[in-house]
């Protein structure tokens, strides 16, 4: 495997070089950015695996170029945060953040987030035109049925990832808050079930007399064995 390719973008130097430093060290291929400007240059040229976003650099907010980018990519990220105040707006404004640190970090531990996040996004590409059946293509955040796009939120491609992978397995709540939230601290089990009742939905859509995912009466929900 290639190593992955992480954009650093932070503007204070001494973070930045020490964090570059580190991440070297660890086995990724890192280019960085200091301003907004530039890692909007870096993204449309070099297409990274991985984005460690600042969020106050000097010409604009990590949120507000997350928001932007998100509108024709679905690249992990992993947000710098300074304050609490920041915190409160990664967790509460839902903006499809991967994970965070806080100031001060150390910076292997940063590697190891970065770690976390690519082994849950990154699967080797599956999806191919015209497949027939349930394909995830966790690296590009799309999922197929029978060759149509299912929508689905990011929570949603997950828990289907974490299902498919053991169809017929029976996953309780809490085992699917655990795997599937970066924080399960703040979400609670009725969330899964309404992520399940999505799901259900979007897979009916193009199977319509189909029943993907079985409901165990007091204990979980589980792919159907026959679901493929
Ligand atoms: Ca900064």
């Amino acid at each position: 495997m290639t190593a992955p390719h992480i954009l650093l973008v932070e503007d204070e130097p001494a973070i930045r070089d020490a964090l570059a430093y580190t991440l070297g060290s660890e086995g990724f291929r890192t280019t960085t950015a200091g301003t907004l400007h530039e890692a909007q240059a870096l993204l449309a040229e070099t297409s990274p695996d991985l984005i460690v976003l600042d969020v106050g650099l000097p010409d604009g907010s990590g949120f507000d170029a997350l928001r932007q980018w998100r509108k024709t990519a679905e690249i992990p990220v992993l947000f710098l945060t300074a304050r609490a105040g920041e915190i409160d707006r990664v967790v509460g404004l839902e903006l499809g953040a991967d994970d965070y640190v806080t100031k001060p970090f150390s910076p292997r531990e940063v590697a190891a987030r970065i770690r976390a996040i690519l082994r849950r996004t990154v699967k080797p590409a599956a999806t191919k035109p015209g497949a027939t059946g349930l394909v995830i293509d966790s690296d590009r955040h799309l999922a197929t049925l029978d060759g149509r796009p299912l929508d689905l939120s990011r929570q949603e491609l997950r828990i289907l990832q974490i299902l498919h992978d053991q169809p017929g397995v029976v996953f309780s709540r809490s085992r699917l808050l655990d795997l599937a939230w970066d924080d399960p601290g703040n979400a609670f089990e009725r969330t899964v079930d309404s992520h399940i009742k999505a799901l259900r939905n979007a897979l009916r859509t193009i199977r319509p007399d189909s029943e993907p995912i079985r409901t165990v009466r007091g204990e979980g929900y589980a792919l159907a064995d026959d679901f493929r």
